[in-house]
């Protein structure tokens, strides 16, 4: 049979009901499992058989939104972590410890800024950053012998650039190290990071994956395809034995698995941020409808992002979609469909102006949100970053007059009429 295709896979991808079983994929609100023998159930925390026994490691219905989610990126495994924050702390930490080093793109998610430049450095791990589009001899500079990963966002957010993944991971395996990839916008629908090489991606389900502003969530997805034990001196997590499990080591004993059953068995078991079953439902739900609300939200960002363009009153746009866009060869290349429904733009005018602006919108709500059914805005200037000066602002790469717009699922030409009366009621 030809491989499914990637709305089949939203579907069902990863529960296959038997007889008599639900059709929708089931709630396991339970924290812990049966087992017969004191045997068996000694087994499972040997890791020496497969089976559930505490939540806390791993829950059925995680699980299966795991595999689908495994599916749609063409990887092996998957595991669903708590947050997005989850999914890039535990990604990183599965392979770096004290002493490690990541080279990272500057251009990512503030949350995730946050984690790799303050909060890494607390515990021993050292992160250099540089520009996505530096040349090849910069970004090369910033590798040592410590270096265990690169970290990169497939479509930034809030400054939607396109990555070009096959230089990156060209890179990152010349020097011996696996490269992760958050490709929280564009989802698996628009972008598939394993096919171009990549790793390991990670998501904030939060976003499209859900997309229906219910619940915080993340996913790791491995490819499976980095040789851990061909960089043996640099992995000892994954090629050497493991004392708390008996001596056990994760690469020899699971293959292609060894990276999601490590970070199930020993970031879950010690730092516990695994993903409520429950919203793991709501996920799947979303998940259900991902190939058609993604593709609703890039026909109709792609509307409002041309409109924009021809307005005298818009200072500047950033919408990878738009032919004019410095980022559109990549976006043509790795994501053809479309890259996702958020976009960055700046009005004529400053901060007033655009606070006027907003203030107008009547349908577009104001919110710290992106990606969902509902279009949103925000205006880092005066929201996530108003603690800033617009010298500090520029300091950090962002204009003062930035908005970051995201089209939901409303008609586009409500969406657009509000932008329009909003911008003249503004003046
Ligand atoms: C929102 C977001 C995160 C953080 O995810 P949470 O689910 O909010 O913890 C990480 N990366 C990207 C690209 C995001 O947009």
């Amino acid at each position: 049979m030809k491989k499914p295709g990637i709305g089949t896979l939203c579907v069902h991808a990863g529960y296959e009901p038997k007889k008599g079983e639900p059709r929708q994929m089931p709630i396991i609100q339970s924290t812990t499992f049966k087992y017969e023998t004191s045997d068996q159930m000694g087994a499972l925390f040997d890791l020496e058989a497969a089976g559930y026994f505490y939540t806390r490691l791993q829950n059925p219905t995680n699980d299966m939104v795991a595999a689908r989610l495994a599916a749609l990126e063409g990887g092996v495994a998957g595991m669903l972590t708590s947050s997005g924050q989850a999914a890039n702390f535990f990604a990183c930490l599965n392979i770096c410890e004290a002493g490690s080093h990541i080279v990272s793109t500057a251009s990512i998610y503030g949350g995730t800024y946050n984690l790799l430049a303050v909060s890494f450095k607390k515990i021993g791990i050292d992160v250099s950053f540089v520009d996505q589009d530096a040349s090849d001899e910069e970004i090369e500079k910033l590798f040592r012998p410590e270096t265990r990963a690169v970290f990169a966002e497939t479509v930034t957010n809030p400054g939607v650039r396109v990555l070009d993944i096959e230089r990156w991971v060209k890179i990152a395996h010349s020097h011996g190290v696996p490269i992760i990839v958050d490709n929280t916008f564009p989802t698996p629908v628009n972008c598939r990071p394993i096919e171009w090489g990549v790793d390991i991606v990670t998501h904030s389900t939060t976003k499209y994956l859900d997309g229906h502003g219910t619940t915080v969530g993340g996913a790791i997805i491995d490819s499976g395809n980095f040789d851990w034990m061909a960089h043996a001196d640099k992995y000892p997590g994954l090629t050497t034995p493991d004392a708390s499990y008996h001596g056990l080591t994760y690469a020899t004993k699971f293959g292609k698995l060894a990276y999601i059953t490590k970070a199930t068995a020993h970031l879950m078991r010690d730092f516990g941020s695994i993903q409520a079953p429950q919203n793991a439902f709501y996920l799947n739900l979303g998940i259900q409808t991902l190939h058609l609300r993604v593709k609703r939200c890039c026909e109709s960002a792609l509307k409002v992002a041309k409109m924009l363009q021809s307005r005298p009153e818009v200072k500047w746009i950033r919408y990878s979609d738009l032919e004019t866009d410095p980022d559109h060869a990549n976006q043509l290349k790795y994501c053809p469909d479309g890259s996702c429904g958020v976009m960055a733009f700046a009005l004529k005018g400053g901060r007033d102006f655009a606070n006027r602006f907003m203030d107008n919108l009547k349908l577009i709500t104001i919110e710290t949100h992106v990606a969902d059914c509902h279009s949103c805005i925000l205006h880092p200037a005066s929201h996530t970053h108003r603690q800033l000066s617009d010298e500090q602002l520029a300091a950090a790469g962002i204009d003062p007059d930035l908005m970051r717009l995201s089209i939901g699922l409303e008609d586009a030409d409500d969406v657009i009429a509000d932008l329009i009366q909003a911008i003249d009621n503004a003046k």
